[in-house]
Formats: structure tokens, sequence, C-alpha cells
């Protein structure tokens, strides 16, 4: 594969607090994170609402882009080069796929996708293929490179092996992440020995598999990821900012169906408000972080209540409140708060909220089931391959299973504001009491 001047006369390097330096010696890859498609990610935080939680936690989806480039980098310059099941006419391809992966991120993505239903990866997709700088570099590399790498994200490129670089229950992603997110939100957690378990991965045929004596710190980082999932991911102040800005979208949505006058026009939502129409890649590109804060910001002036106290707590983080509430048990009492709030005048569509979380730390494999897998194989030293969950205790102990946290977002200060309707708020505070 050729590519004009193939490598830098110069190798380039960033400076980053995860991995020290990130190594740039190929063109193809300095010319790609030159594109503005791959810039606006600075401009999209990694970790959406979690800076409200935790202040550092203000990185960008552009430091992890370059973290994942960084990682398999490593993998296949110094861990795989030479090795016969490895090989390196993948290379650009797989370090292309992971530079570009997480490229169709919208602004504060979970809650964006959700409200608006629409997928990144249908995004990441669009950019690397549609009419971009990124498609015009890949081009270079041939006709159907664009469409490689796409397929290496949307994992069904053939060589199984360069997928599960990629994506995996242990991949480059997640190890960037974990790493990434634990250094900027300051917690403990989330902290493992990648190098030595970079140094004990191995190619085999489909699939990357690890030496039976690095399954400690594989251990140690299926337990990181466990942690940060319910110290960081989950944490209920971040869902809360979430859960807020959910609410304003849906609410600006709803008001520009109705034809309500807008002070400051939703133009950059314009596509995504009208039913019949798709947005287009290039307007795509335009929604980043700064402008949906710029919107939330002048939308503290509007007429419309509910939109702009809604802005107002979001920019100035009077975030709502929240009990453990499991609406699978609690049925009658969802249903007496919503008669209660709405004798209360508040409106149970924007200030009555249920979320719920889960993950499923690490699973074994389910032949045929929805989300399936790919387990974790441990290469013992006669060569057979055993799958992690079968020779660590500790993993065996979080395997397969699913937990769930159920919690009920709602703004304490209204109900305290109550105080003209004392009796409704009397029986609002006793059902938000009551634990399950
Ligand atoms: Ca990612």
């Amino acid at each position: 594969m050729s590519y004009p001047n193939g490598k830098l006369s110069e190798e380039k390097v960033f400076k980053d607090p995860v991995h020290r330096y990130i190594h740039v010696r190929d063109k193809l890859i300095w010319d790609l994170i030159g594109t503005p498609e791959f810039q606006r990610l600075r401009r999209i935080r990694q970790l959406g609402t979690t800076y409200l939680t935790f202040h550092g936690a203000e990185h960008s989806r552009f430091n992890h882009s370059l973290g994942v480039y960084e990682i398999i980098r490593r993998i296949i310059d110094d861990v795989f080069q030479e090795r016969p099941e490895w090989d390196d006419n993948e290379r650009l391809l797989t370090l292309c796929a992971a530079l570009l992966h997480d490229l169709g991120h919208g602004p504060f993505s979970h809650a964006f996708e959700k409200v608006f239903h629409l997928d990144h990866e249908d995004f990441t997709r669009a950019i690397i293929l549609g009419d971009t700088q990124i498609n015009k570099i890949l081009l270079k590399m041939g006709a159907d490179f664009p469409k490689k790498v796409a397929e290496v994200i949307a994992k069904t490129y053939k060589n199984k092996l360069v997928v599960s670089l990629i994506s995996s229950q242990i991949d480059a992603d997640r190890m960037d992440y974990l790493q990434r997110d634990a250094y900027f939100t300051g917690v403990s957690y989330g902290h493992f020995d990648m190098e030595r378990i970079l140094r004990v991965m191995r190619p085999r045929e489909d699939q990357v598999v690890f030496k039976k004596s690095g399954m400690h710190a594989v251990e140690d980082y299926i337990m990181s990821r466990y942690h940060m999932y319910w110290q960081v991911y989950f944490h209920p102040v971040s869902r809360s900012a979430e859960v807020i800005l959910t609410k304003i979208l849906h609410r600006a949505k709803q008001l520009f169906q109705e034809g309500y006058q807008f002070k400051t026009e939703p133009k950059h939502f314009y596509s995504l408000y009208k039913e019949d129409e798709k947005i287009t890649v290039a307007d795509y590109l335009k929604l980043d972080e700064s402008i949906i804060l710029f919107y939330f910001q002048a939308w503290m002036e509007e007429e419309d209540e509910v939109l702009s106290d809604l802005c107002n707590r979001f920019v100035h983080r009077n975030l709502f409140q929240y009990v453990e509430f499991n609406p699978h048990l609690q049925m009658q009492q969802w249903l007496e708060l919503i008669q209660l709030f709405k004798k209360a005048g508040i409106d149970p569509d924007y200030y009555l909220v249920l979320d719920s979380s889960s993950d499923l730390p690490y699973d074994f494999y389910r032949p045929g089931e929805e989300e399936e897998r790919l387990p974790i194989h441990l290469q013992m030293p006669n060569g057979e391959l055993r799958e992690l969950s079968r020779e660590s205790e500790i993993v065996e102990a979080i395997s397969g299973k699913r937990r769930t946290d159920h919690k009920l977002y709602f703004p304490q200060d209204f109900i305290e504001d109550l105080s003209s309707k004392k009796k409704v708020k009397e029986q609002i505070l006793e059902i938000l009491k009551k634990p399950y």
C-alpha cells in the first residue's frame, strides 16, 4: 500500500498525560488528524455531563482517539512485529480504524442520540464514506480503503483479528478510556498495568489472546472497568445533568413543532426537528458542545418557563435531586406521584424522570444471544486456549451478572416551594422518602 510520501521526514509527537507521548510517523495518519472532521472531536467531551460531577473530566474525544491510535500502534509495531500470525499489510488500516472509531459522536452523545434517535456509528460510517476531507485522504490509499476502515469499525471486516483489536471485551478503546477517564476524573479506580497486558497479547487466527502468565493484569483491568462504571460512568449526579439536558432538547423540539416563536431560533436543530427531514453529514458536523451550550445560555431568556428553567438548571448546575426508585416494584407510587405533580402544577413530563443504568462487567460466550460478546481467551503454556472466567475466580464471580440501578429524578426546590399547597407537598415528600 502506498500513500504519497508514506513516512513523514521527521516523527511527530503529541504530549499525552496518559501515554506520555503519541508517536506519528505515517503521513496518512498525520493528514487525517489535520482534517476539520477530526479536529471537531476537540469540541466534544469524552464523558458528556460528567464534568459537572468530576470537575477534571473536561477531556475530549480528540484526546481519547489519539490514545486509542497510540495503543494500537504500540501493539502492532512493538508486540506483533515479526509474528507470522500478523499480516503487516493490515497495519495502516488498523491504525486508521483506531484513530477514526469515534468520529461520528455528537455533542453530549448519549442524550443527543436518545432524543433524536440517532446512532453515532451511522455517522462515523457516513463521515468516512461521504463527501469529507477524511474520505478524500483515505481514498488516496485505494478506492476501497474508506469502505474497509468503516467495516473494521462496524466489526464486519473479514479479518476478525483486526476487529478484535479495536472492539472486544479487552480492546484498545476500553484500555484507553479507562485510564484516561481515571486520570481526568482523579479517581483511584481505572488504573491497571497496560504495559503488562500489551506484553502478553498474542495474535492468533481470528482473535487476540493473552498468555496465561498475564492473567492477573487482565483481572485487574476487568475490575477497573467494573469500578469505573459504578463510581464514574453511572454517577447519579452526572445522570441528573443528562436527564435535564435530554428534557431541554425535548422541550425545544416540542415548542418548535407547536410553532413557538423563539427569541433565539434553533437553526442548528432544524433538520433534526422536522419529522420528514434527514440531517445531512455537513449539518451534523456543525453540531458540537460549544453550539449546544450557546443555545442553552441563550434559552435561559426564553418566554417559555419550562425551557428557560431547564436551561438555567443546566448552565448553573442546579440539578435534580434523586432517590432510589424501582418502577417495577413501585408502580402504584409512580402513578400517584404523576397525579400529585399535576396537582402541584409541576409538569411531570419534564420534572419527574425515571432513569435506569445497567452494565454487564464481563460475559462468557453465549451464542445467539443479543449483544453477543466475544470472551477473553488465555493461552496456556501448552498452547491450549481457555476462556478467562474458567481460570479466574475473580472474573467468574462477576461474569454474566448484569447490575441495574433505578433512580427517580425531580426538582427538590420546586417541591420545597409548594408552601400554598401544603397537603400535596407532604404527600409527595412522603412517597419520595419511602425506600423500596
Ligand atoms: Ca471510544
